[in-house]
């Protein structure tokens, strides 16, 4: 079993004094380019430097309803967003049923979604996303959303991905939010108490670094999609989850972290799969695979007959209303088929199954009390990035709940982060800082080799990519895991670990964009895997073929963390923790 802890880096990151941020990216031994010295000598001359109560980061429902909530508290909110807050992230491009049942259906909704949860899901965070929801989406009626009406009634069941993020982003400019689009936030700041006090990172357009300085920071960036192109989600590339780790949090349900989506294998990339519960399935030779049980698609089958041989789908199932639903509702899934020319009712096409890791998985930030903070004083997790193990344990919480998710968590955190803004007072922005961001942002590898005169090489940040997507793309790694599988990626993906422990490359904007990234991916991966490893059972997503039944005595969350020496621990889920106001749990050793 190779050592994950190989060596502790020692960081000494340069302090920040009160007020006057003006860090530049540190100067390794490497910076014998011309280009990047000048891009380090203008980062530091035009630095753009804001202060806010309340920095929130992403740009997607979860995002956008955290700085609507903490603007609410009369506090000044700034949102950086990766993308264009509006079109980026995965509810933009896909659109999304919401877990918003009417109140005469949330017993059933409730005790079906608690099901679901097979004894990890907690009832009484069920019933609050549920009735937080409930009571949330007539707002954005009122901020101009139109939902479909019968019988004069809205029916707020799903939203239109594109036109709901359009008027979140025009009630947000409304109620005087600053939105930095194009801005990905690359790191966390902290202060010397060990809270956190802002973030930096880097605005493409304007090919420049920025700081905002802040009381407290939402982390709602999304999942992590490995950079898989499933729909909207290459924005979403586990940043946030690095940052918190950076920063003393820790990330809890990572085993959970593996969530395929079918698709056409041709344009794989629109992971929409509604169409395909209409599908029936064949081989290369055209015989019927089922995959069926009871007429429910049996969403085993997929992964299990791909691993086989190629399979094709048709959609002959649909009825002619059906269609209707599928051309006007799930017109993203149908659009394929239609700019190829194929009847998708009487053709068949191969279809694929493509990675969306945590978004649609449920790992994520582990969140420690109902205002979805997280153990570093003054970070707040909300959406994708926070762990949605209390509505799923580790089944997925697509279909509805992670918009609920989305919409209830945002306005906690929001709030929460406001609440803790206010309570520093003027205090907020006079606090020491210092930036927390370690691999793929700063090399003390390089730092050791410029004090002895010597260069150091600057990572590939896209053979990192390549080699972190060839770990867990793999259906026969990922879906079916085993420890022996577990054990090979996590020794390739510690190799990748220690080479984005080198010199990153720094010479625009977009390789310093890139390195991070790297290092995120590669980051996520080993988190998910070793949880994985250690989770010695199948529940829900998370698959063990040398493990195959589920162990009603596993009854925990899995925290983990940790950058050089990855570690586990179990958090018995007891029944007072499912019921009481605030989470507490009993804790057993570390297993690293
Ligand atoms: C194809 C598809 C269909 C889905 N269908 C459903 C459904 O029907 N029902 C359901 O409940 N869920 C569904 N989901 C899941 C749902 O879309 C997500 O749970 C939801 O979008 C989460 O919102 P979010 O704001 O946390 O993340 P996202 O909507 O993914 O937004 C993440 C945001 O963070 C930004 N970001 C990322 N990194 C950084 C950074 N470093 N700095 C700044 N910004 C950053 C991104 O640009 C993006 O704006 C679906 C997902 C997919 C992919």
């Amino acid at each position: 079993m190779p050592t994950y802890a190989t060596k502790k880096h020692e960081i000494d990151p340069p302090r920040l004094i009160c007020g006057v941020i003006n860090f530049e990216f540190p100067k390794q031994g490497a910076t014998t380019n011309k280009e990047e010295k000048q891009l380090l000598t203008v980062d530091s001359e035009t630095e753009l430097q804001l202060t806010a109560d309340v920095l929130v980061i992403g740009g997607g429902p979860a995002a956008a309803w955290a700085a609507s909530a903490a603007a609410a508290q009369g506090v000044k909110v700034i949102i950086a967003d990766k993308g264009y807050l509006g079109t980026s992230g995965a509810a933009a491009a896909s659109g999304n049923g919401i877990m918003a049942p009417s109140p005469e259906n949330w017993d059933k909704v409730v005790s079906e979604r608690y099901r679901i949860g097979k004894n990890l899901a907690n009832l009484r965070w069920i019933e609050r996303v549920i009735e937080k929801t409930w009571l949330s989406l007539p707002l954005v009626e009122d901020w101009g959303y139109r939902f479909p009406k019968e019988n004069g009634e809205s029916v707020r069941q799903s939203y239109y991905g594109p036109e709901y993020m359009r008027v979140l982003r025009k009630h947000l400019l409304r109620v005087g939010v600053q939105i930095l689009d194009q801005s990905p936030a690359l790191e966390l700041l902290l202060a010397e108490d060990g809270s956190v006090a802002g973030a930096r990172g880097v605005q493409r357009q304007n090919n420049r670094t920025y700081t905002v300085r802040a009381g407290a920071v939402v982390l709602a960036n999304g999942g992590c999609a490995y950079l898989s192109k499933a729909l909207g989600c290459n924005t979403n590339t586990g940043d946030g989850l690095l940052m918190a780790v950076e920063a003393g949090g820790e990330l809890s349900s990572m085993e959970a972290s593996n969530h395929y989506a079918i698709s056409t294998a041709f344009n794989a990339t629109v992971t929409r799969g509604v169409p395909f519960g209409w599908a029936s399935y064949s081989d290369e030779a055209g015989n019927d695979l089922g995959g069926y049980i009871n007429g429910r698609r049996d969403p085993a089958f997929l992964p299990n007959a791909l691993l086989k041989g190629p399979v094709y789908a048709r959609l002959d199932r649909a009825t002619p209303e059906v269609k209707a639903v599928i051309e006007k509702s799930h017109f993203i899934a149908y659009l394929p088929y239609k700019k190829a020319g194929i009847d998708p009712y009487t053709e068949r096409v191969p279809v694929t199954l493509v990675l969306e890791g945590t978004v649609r998985g449920t790992g994520g930030i582990r969140i420690i009390n109902d205002s979805c903070g997280t153990k570093v004083p003054g970070l707040y997790a909300a959406g994708d990035a926070a762990s949605r193990e209390f509505l799923a344990g580790l089944a997925s919480g697509g279909g509805g709940p992670n918009a609920a998710w989305a919409i209830s968590t945002g306005q906690w955190a929001g709030e929460g982060a406001a609440t803790f803004a206010k309570s520093l007072g003027d205090r907020a922005h006079e606090r020491v800082v210092y930036p927390a961001g370690q691999a793929g942002m700063r090399s003390p590898k390089a730092e050791r080799s410029a004090s002895q005169s010597l260069t150091s090489e600057t990572f590939d940040s896209q053979a990192i990519v390549r080699g972190v997507q060839a770990e867990v793309f793999p259906l026969e790694k990922n879906y079916l895991r085993s420890e022996q599988k577990l054990l090979d990626s996590l020794a390739k993906l510690e190799t990748l670990w220690q080479q984005v422990q080198e010199n990153p490359k720094q010479d625009t904007v977009r390789d310093i964009e890139f390195s991070r990234r790297a290092a995120a991916l590669t980051a996520v991966a080993r988190w998910g895997y070793f949880s994985a490893l250690h989770r010695k059972e199948s529940r829900s997503e998370h698959i063990r073929i040398d493990y195959p039944e589920t162990d009603p005595n596993q009854r925990y969350y899995q925290a983990t963390g940790g950058l050089n020496k990855l570690w586990v621990r179990r958090d018995w889920i007891t029944d007072e923790t499912t019921t009481s106001p605030v989470l507490t749990t009993q804790t057993t050793a570390s297993v690293s």
